[in-house]
């Protein structure tokens, strides 16, 4: 067996179709749009095996109805009627398997970005679509504070070497972001020179790791005190604890420039 990629597609301004593959088969992550995978699949000779959804947001199943008029796959993703391509919707803690590339999936639900958001978990790998972001997290669209806050704590229990796969290419305006809310944070300064190099090549920054994000994130530090700090300074009044910093910190970034 041919070992598995995993390819980022580029679509609009910063998506990432992330494309699980082999030398034969593809399976795809939150395709927003048809065309650019039309393309690589045509030119790389690859079959359509699978498509995941992790949330219903335009630029990240757009490109579904497309896809499966081209060929008829299994479509994963969320319980949510906003997604109507969906074949087989999962619930918290259920598993698919993509037996073609011999590998399974755990789907976690991790509202904040949206309600009915989830994540797909499994060997080594974790496609979290907008709710986390190398150093950074999704805006708060249809979720709460807390539901955030415990959906990226819920995801920090993962091992730390696992890769994280984002959905966008934000990382060197929220490391920006971030030195400002984390403002003591050596590994940030040593981030943000890889990440530069890196976007200097045109070269995605992604994957990143959970141990990155521990690491980095100031929306995963809640509780740490230098990012305790600085959001009561934006917040100007002590805040108590790591949901409050979180709201502070969003709304803060919401207006960073
Ligand atoms: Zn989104």
């Amino acid at each position: 067996m041919s070992p598995l990629e995993v390819v980022p597609l580029r679509a609009f301004a910063d998506n990432y179709i992330w494309t699980l593959r082999d030398a034969r088969c593809a399976a795809l992550v939150d395709p927003g749009d048809a065309r650019p995978v039309l393309d690589y699949l045509r030119a790389e000779r690859l079959e359509l095996v699978a498509i995941l959804n992790t949330h219903h947001h335009a630029d990240h199943v757009g490109g579904n109805s497309e896809l499966l008029r081209h060929s008829r796959v299994p479509v994963y993703g969320p319980h949510d009627e906003r997604i109507p391509e969906v074949t087989h919707p999962l619930h918290d803690g259920e598993r698919m398997s993509l037996p073609h590339f011999g590998i399974e999936f755990t789907a976690l639900a991790i509202p904040g970005h949206t309600r009915t958001h989830i994540a797909f978990h499994g060997a080594g790998m974790l496609f979290c679509g907008d709710t986390l972001f190398a150093v950074g997290c999704g805006k708060l669209f249809e979720g709460t504070p807390r539901e955030m806050h415990d959906s990226l704590a819920r995801l920090m229990q993962l091992p730390d070497h696992t890769r994280v796969y984002c959905g966008h290419e934000y990382t060197l305006a929220n490391i920006r972001f971030a030195r400002a809310a984390d403002p003591e944070n050596a590994a940030l300064q040593a981030l943000e020179a890889h990440a530069r190099k890196l976007r200097d090549q045109d070269l995605p920054t992604l994957p990143s790791s959970i141990g990155q994000e521990r690491a980095t994130n100031p929306f995963v530090r809640c509780g740490e005190p230098p990012v305790v700090a600085s959001a009561s300074r934006y917040a100007g009044k002590a805040l108590e604890d790591p949901v409050s910093v979180l709201a502070a910190i969003r709304e803060w970034k919401n207006h960073f420039r």
